[in-house]
């Protein structure tokens, strides 16, 4: 992302502080929606496409005030692919998970109503 003139001769630079432990690059230090702490958790996710759905847990940057879920760039494309390949009955990478279902048309409750 940036445009910092790293040189690959600089290698020998002191190092002061205690080199993490290989921690991520956190996009957002504070909840952008409402300035909250963020701590990572797993999180499940749905992800729809084509009427067929995709349950999975994700590393997120979870608000602990507002439950915002932050999810790093390249855990937006995965979800992105996976949708597509949804979309396009392309189910190799996944694994069956039980059914899914939508309630009859039927359904007595007339406030409920099948998904499409
Ligand atoms: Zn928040």
């Amino acid at each position: 992302m940036g445009g910092s003139n790293h040189r690959l001769s600089s290698r020998s630079r002191s190092v002061d502080r205690l080199e993490g432990e290989g921690k991520e690059m956190i996009p957002f230090e504070k909840c952008p929606v409402c300035g909250g702490e963020l701590s990572v958790k797993k999180v499940e996710k749905l992800l729809r496409g084509g009427g067929n759905t995709v349950s999975l847990k994700v590393d997120a940057e979870v608000c602990q005030h507002c439950g915002e879920r932050l999810y790093s760039e390249d855990v937006v494309k995965s979800f992105e692919e996976i949708r597509l390949k949804l979309r396009k009955q392309e189910f190799t990478q996944f694994r069956p998970l039980g059914q899914s279902f939508t309630v009859d048309e039927k359904w007595p409750n007339k406030a409920i109503h099948p998904t499409p």
